[in-house]
């Protein structure tokens, strides 16, 4: 890098961070606003309140918005629309757009708050919340940082996009994949996308694992509970299954370490969660008078969570499932099985040398004084729809949230992050149009 070019980076760099600094009411004040909307997703309440909160003040920035909503999705209804807020600024002369993209929707609050999880209650130097971390705070971060632009009155290239999309939580397809297949991520339109996930300030992430999530049942043959012989007894049958999945499967899937920094260290190999298992007839909460009758049961349902690896083939990874239910049916013969896939996503991994990724480097070097650190998220985010249908392939995750306290009871963002990310979106996106170099 040139000297004289050094220098007057550091001009605009100093007092565009000024500019940031002196944001901090803003960001506290926003991020609060927007978890004070519980956009709870199942069902996606409130999106279209949420919506407009972030379409309106990004109107009144100068942005040009809109609120596209994905009527044909299966989720919207006029109950519950799956609305999307997308703002666009345009500056002087042809240059690239670069794209900041979060997600509105929050999961439940859950139990074990000590805090209302729905009134952004300020506490040293954080803001706690349901969506605090994932992902408002993170959105509240990318709408300073470009408005702290315009502020400044930098002229740049190109354009700024800031979208605020439905349902990541629940596969993303009302949100980014409806987007994404009607061109918002097209060439002609958008460079570079940033989604401010939490995966920690001075952590750039690269991409995620890929997902399968299937149902197993296995099946049986009612009988009497005091003659069992007489039936085929489903939930045997999927503790037979269960014992090799112990027994062979997770020593494998432990031992296979991935070239994927994925973070955290435990999610580094391919991983296998049960979400759910229920067998023979449903009991009603804690009513013991009415526990189920002495019947064998003749159906018991699994739901597996298996999260592989760039290394992995996905028709390998279902056939290590089957195989094993396929060595039960053959030790008990009376053993039958159905399975059914109910999601799967591919993983994905930008390479490393890609522009969103260097300049995001450079801007946390610059910000932190230390390299930043390339990490691959271990469940999936809307990347997944904006590089398998948008063909967008410039496109990580950066945002000041701390990965570990998504989903989890006193959600919370430290407003320093928030304010040290805001710097290096800002500074990420000046190098992505060329108006300084680190
Ligand atoms: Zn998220």
């Amino acid at each position: 890098m040139d000297t004289s070019t050094g220098k007057a980076d550091h001009k605009v760099l100093d007092r565009l961070f000024t500019r940031i600094d002196g944001l901090r009411d803003e960001v506290v004040g926003l991020t609060k606003a927007l978890v004070r909307i519980p956009t709870v997703n199942p069902p996606g309440e409130f999106y279209a309140d949420c919506a407009r909160l972030i379409g309106e003040r990004l109107r009144s920035k100068g942005f040009a918005v809109e609120y596209p909503r994905a009527t044909d999705e299966r989720a919207d209804s006029d109950k519950y629309p799956r609305i999307n807020v997308v703002a666009r600024v345009e500056g002087q002369g042809v240059g690239p757009c670069v794209h900041f993209n979060s997600h509105i929707d929050v999961v439940e609050a859950g139990r074990g708050w000590s805090v209302d999880p729905w009134a952004g209650e300020l506490k040293e130097g954080r803001i706690y919340g349901r969506g605090t971390c994932d992902m408002k705070g993170g959105l509240a971060t990318s709408m300073i940082a470009v408005e702290a632009i315009l502020m400044d009155g930098i002229e740049f290239p190109g354009a700024f996009e800031i979208s605020a999309t439905a349902d990541e939580e629940s596969g993303g397809w009302a949100g980014v994949g409806w987007l994404a297949k009607r061109g918002y991520f097209a060439k002609s339109r958008v460079d570079h996308v940033i989604i401010p996930e939490p995966l920690n300030q001075d952590c750039v992430c690269l991409g995620h694992r890929g997902v399968w999530w299937a149902e197993v049942e296995s099946l049986g043959r009612v009988a009497h509970g005091s003659m069992p012989s007489l039936g085929v007894n489903a939930i045997r049958g999927m503790g037979a299954f269960l014992h090799k999945v112990e027994q062979k499967l997770y020593p494998q899937l432990n031992k296979r370490q991935t070239a994927m920094p994925v973070i955290p260290e435990g999610a580094r190999h391919s991983t296998l969660n049960f979400n759910s298992i229920h067998g023979g007839q449903i009991e009603p909460d804690n009513d013991y008078d009415r526990a189920p009758s002495p019947v064998v049961a003749d159906s018991c349902r699994l739901i597996l969570d298996r999260r592989y690896l760039i290394e992995e083939d996905l028709q390998a990874v279902k056939d290590e499932i089957v195989g094993l239910l396929e060595e039960v049916r053959r030790e008990l013969p009376e053993f039958q099985y159905r399975i059914r896939d109910l999601l799967e996503f591919a993983p994905n991994m930008t390479d490393a040398h890609d522009p969103v990724v260097r300049a995001l480097d450079g801007a946390v070097q610059e910000v932190f004084g230390k390299p930043a650190r390339h990490v691959v998220s271990p469940g999936t985010y809307d990347q997944k729809h904006v590089q398998r249908i948008g063909h967008l392939s410039s496109c990580v995750a950066y945002g000041p949230g701390i990965l570990e306290l998504a989903h989890q009871p006193d959600e919370y963002v430290v407003i320093d992050d928030m304010i040290r990310s805001a710097k290096v979106m800002a500074a990420a996106s000046l190098a992505l149009k060329r108006l300084i170099s680190f």
